[in-house]
């Protein structure tokens, strides 16, 4: 097990917070949606009640090593301290001598932001001078960043192997929860699984198989599996390299697929439609929605679940058109009493356009890392905090 935060003895340390605060801006740099920065303010806090010098860190969308100015943590420092009324000074870099110089004059239960991580190339070549660096500015390291904790880079996985290390409360609670959920789930459990491709999503089934009740299949992923059951797919894309694999997992008798689809003449919101059984479909037609028949079937389902985790949309949802599917799924989750956890950039996004975000039990903050998690592995940020804590040298 990793240490966390309530096992440090920060008072008046010079700690350095790998934060997830990777919050989603428009072209001028604007913040358009303040959710990450919420969600590492308990760690923040705790820090300040212990009087610590603080020390942030994050990454913001991928600018690949180069300096990309909207892409700055100027604006989300800015935003931190509105939201806890302590000055929070923001740096233009990560290393040189002007941070260490504001690293070693910062004061007790001060707050200092450095300069998005990935616009250093080094964060990702996991080079150790840098990592040297980072952690020579500290005496102690704290990972709340969930949502990177999948990745292997200096902030990850290199600081917690030179310094005493800890996870913050962020990734404690998403640890928790999910670990939770995946080893003593409230049953009948129920996986919800859509979007694109199978490809990415094999491995997740594969691991979801062993632990839930059930998964209700939708969206383009479904044709993969239509396909395995042997039907024709019409239009729709499947991918061939996963057939036999899914109807291998057909097998478990445990996935029940989408019978229905609202079927469009072309992927286009001014598309003719019309509701096509997924067992007979016509050359000429996409479907690009699950239908009613669907709707109703996943929600017979899903009124029998205590547990309920949904990863991928039902269909299109960014278009109005085809975005019906996911609205009632998403709703219907939403007002179930069952545990619920939720994941994944665009799973949030259609729960937000069907007007039941936060309405989870939990909305995780990280996709690839809860993917990760419901594949069974290990996450790598996980990994350097169990091996490693305390061993430092
Ligand atoms: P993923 O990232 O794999 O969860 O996939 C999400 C994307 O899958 C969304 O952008 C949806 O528009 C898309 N999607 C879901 N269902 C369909 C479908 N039936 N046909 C085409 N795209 C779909």
């Amino acid at each position: 097990m990793f240490k966390t935060l309530k096992d440090a003895d920060l008072d008046g340390k010079r700690v350095i917070v790998r934060v997830g605060m990777d919050v989603p801006v428009d072209d001028s740099g604007n913040i358009t949606d303040d959710t990450r920065i919420l969600e590492g303010l308990p760690t923040i806090k705790r820090l300040l009640r212990k009087k610590a010098k603080i020390i942030l860190l994050t990454k913001i969308g991928r600018p690949k090593g180069k300096r990309v100015e909207k892409l700055s943590v100027k604006k989300t420092a800015a935003r931190l301290s509105e939201l806890i009324g302590v000055p929070v000074k923001a740096f233009d870099e990560c290393v040189g001598s002007k941070v260490r110089a504001a690293v070693k004059s910062l004061k007790e239960g001060e707050i200092i932001f450095l300069e998005n991580v990935l616009f250093h190339k080094e964060e990702e070549a996991k080079d150790t001078a840098f990592a040297k660096d980072l952690a020579g500015y500290a005496e102690i390291y704290v990972n709340d960043a969930f949502s990177s904790s999948h990745r292997d880079t200096v902030s990850i996985t290199m600081l917690p192997k030179l310094l005493p290390s800890y996870a913050g409360f962020l990734l404690e609670k998403e640890m928790r929860i999910q670990t939770e959920l995946l080893e003593s789930p409230k049953r009948p459990f129920i996986a919800v699984l859509g979007g694109a491709k199978v490809s990415d999503k094999i491995r997740m089934i594969e691991n979801l198989l062993k632990v839930v009740d059930k998964i209700l299949i939708g969206g383009a992923m479904a044709f993969t599996f239509l396909r395995a059951e042997g039907y024709s797919v019409g239009d729709n894309k499947f991918e061939k390299d996963f057939v036999s694999q899914a109807k291998e997992f057909m097998k478990s008798g445990k996935i029940v697929l989408q019978s229905d689809a609202v079927a469009a003449d072309k992927f286009d919101e001014g598309a003719n439609t019309k509701i096509i059984s997924a067992d007979k479909f016509e050359k000429g037609w996409l479907g690009l929605d699950i239908g009613p028949k669907t709707v109703e079937t996943f929600k017979k389902e899903l009124n029998e679940a205590s547990s309920i985790v949904w990863n991928g949309p039902m269909g299109v949802f960014e278009m109005d058109k085809f975005a019906n599917g996911t609205n009632e799924i998403a709703r219907f989750i939403a007002k179930s009493k069952a545990t619920t956890l939720i994941g994944g950039g665009d799973t949030i996004a259609a729960a937000k356009k069907a007007g039941v975000e936060g309405k989870f039990s939990h909305t995780s903050s990280g996709g690839g890392a809860m993917l990760m998690v419901l594949e069974g592995k290990k996450l790598p940020g996980i990994a350097a905090l169990e091996n490693l804590s305390g061993n430092y040298n």
